[in-house]
């Protein structure tokens, strides 16, 4: 059964199911309706076997007998005296005479395909003595009804089972025509490499429908993540292959024209920056892909946040410096939270070095830490160049950059606020951008703090 298909298995079911429950119907009609014809029958034989008895009994003149009506409602009567001699009245043609007196009881006698109901009284008359009333009543013509209508439910089934078993299958095509379509698209996804397909059945309220919906929806999202992962692959291979070359480009010069130790220390130091370009590179490639697959490990402590904000503030107020831009820090004392240190660091650092690489000569940075309402919120604040608004959402994009040569930071390749956005999320907390083109872009980001 199981080597069946689903539409071949529930098309057997219904198609057995409706069979049996139709011969049981028929069967339950048949043998009621034969009962009811039966005791009706009976219940004729009774009225008319009392009617003739109450008669004989009132005559006085018995047996002359001229009253008594020897055919009453189908039912033959005739009366017979002690010795069961035949006084009175007709049997029906066919019945056995001989059959015994058995008063008070109906007999059921089956002769010759025939089905006669007998019943017997006994009378006793004051002028003449015992005379016996037999009536006779025959089911022949009901008899023959029910072998027939017996026969045609008989012959009926064959033709049952084949409606049942062709309404089943359309029953079960249609209903599985979605499933199919669904198996269908599947199919075509899978050998095709067609991430685009969709099964679309449209509107519909069951659970079949319901299933190609979400179906759907994960294609959406197996196409997105895809895309992602393609358009993630090509951007960090892109971004590795410049400065790769520049390496190459250096080595090959040096090694060919490098006559003095000055000059080959020139391209050592090309070399040396664009190798750590790569570093820098792959090691928030590697965050990313880490934490893409859940795997990057938070190593929660207890961490002081305004003694790390202080310390990633001094450290970059270096290269704020070589820029001519000022970075103030405001940072509220003893905030503490649960969180990874490393990628704390990281946070600020990189809102900080960002609000440098795109701040104005001459402009200022300004970092703020502080307590509310039971969280850390942390602020950087530029006044240089800005972002358009139609940019806002697309900045937490890996490698969006709106226009790499305004960066005024080395190694820069779109990561940081990906990264950023990912150490935010992870440590329960969020972030939010205000910005003006020309006039400078605000970072907000909220932590929950630790008592
Ligand atoms: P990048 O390595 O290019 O700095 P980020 O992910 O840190 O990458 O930033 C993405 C883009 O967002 C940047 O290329 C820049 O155009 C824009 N951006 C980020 N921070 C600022 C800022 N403080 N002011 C103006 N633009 C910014």
């Amino acid at each position: 059964m199981s080597r069946l298909s689903i539409k071949a298995r529930v098309t057997l079911w219904i198609t057995l199911l409706m069979t049996v429950l139709a011969m049981i119907v028929l069967l339950l009609l048949l043998t009621t309706g034969e009962r009811m014809v039966q005791s009706t029958s009976q219940g004729r034989l009774i009225q008319a076997v009392d009617e003739s008895s109450d008669e004989i009994g009132r005559d006085d003149d018995w047996p002359a007998g001229e009253d008594v009506d020897f055919f009453k409602d189908g039912v033959y009567i005739s009366v017979y005296d002690k010795d069961s001699t035949l006084l009175y009245g007709s049997l029906p043609a066919g019945f056995d005479a001989t059959i015994e007196f058995m008063p008070e009881t109906i007999q059921t006698i089956k002769d010759n395909g025939a089905t006669w109901h007998v019943r017997d009284i006994s009378v006793e008359l004051p002028h003449y003595g015992e005379v016996k009333v037999r009536g006779v009543v025959s089911d022949a013509g009901v008899d023959s009804v029910f072998r027939t209508l017996y026969a045609l439910a008989l012959g009926a089934v064959p033709l049952l089972v084949l409606l049942s078993a062709l309404g089943g299958y359309l029953i079960t095509r249609r209903a599985f025509r979605p499933v199919r379509q669904i198996s269908q698209t599947a199919e075509h996804i899978s050998a095709g490499q067609d991430l685009s397909q969709r099964i679309r059945l449209g509107a519909g309220k069951d659970e079949i429908y319901a299933l190609a919906d979400t179906f759907d929806r994960m294609f959406d999202r197996l196409q997105a993540a895809f895309e992602n992962e393609q358009r993630f692959t090509a951007d960090a291979s892109h971004e590795l292959r410049t400065p790769t070359t520049v390496i190459i480009a250096q080595c090959e010069y040096a090694l060919e024209n490098a006559q003095t130790l000055e000059e080959a220390k020139g391209a050592l130091d090309t070399v040396l920056q664009q190798a750590q370009k790569m570093s820098g590179l792959i090691s928030q490639l590697l965050t990313l892909a880490r934490a893409d697959q859940g795997q990057q490990p938070l190593e929660p402590e207890l961490v002081d946040m305004s003694q790390l904000a202080e310390m990633v503030a001094d450290e970059q107020r270096e290269k704020a410096g070589e820029r001519n831009i000022t970075l103030t820090a405001q940072i509220e004392p003893g905030l503490r939270l649960y969180g990874d240190e490393t990628m704390l660091m990281m946070l600020v650092m990189n809102l900080l070095a960002n609000g440098i690489a795109y701040g104005h000569p001459g402009g200022t940075v300004k970092l703020e830490l502080y307590r509310a309402e039971g969280n850390i919120t942390g602020r950087v604040t530029d006044d240089g160049i800005g972002i358009a608004p139609e940019d806002l959402d697309r900045i937490w994009e890996r490698f969006y950059q709106v226009d790499p040569s305004r960066s005024h930071r080395a190694g820069s390749a779109g990561l940081g606020l990906a990264i950023v956005k990912w150490i935010v999320k992870a440590h329960n907390g969020h972030i939010q951008v205000q910005s003006a083109p020309g006039r400078g872009s605000v970072f907000t980001f909220t932590l929950p703090a630790s008592e």
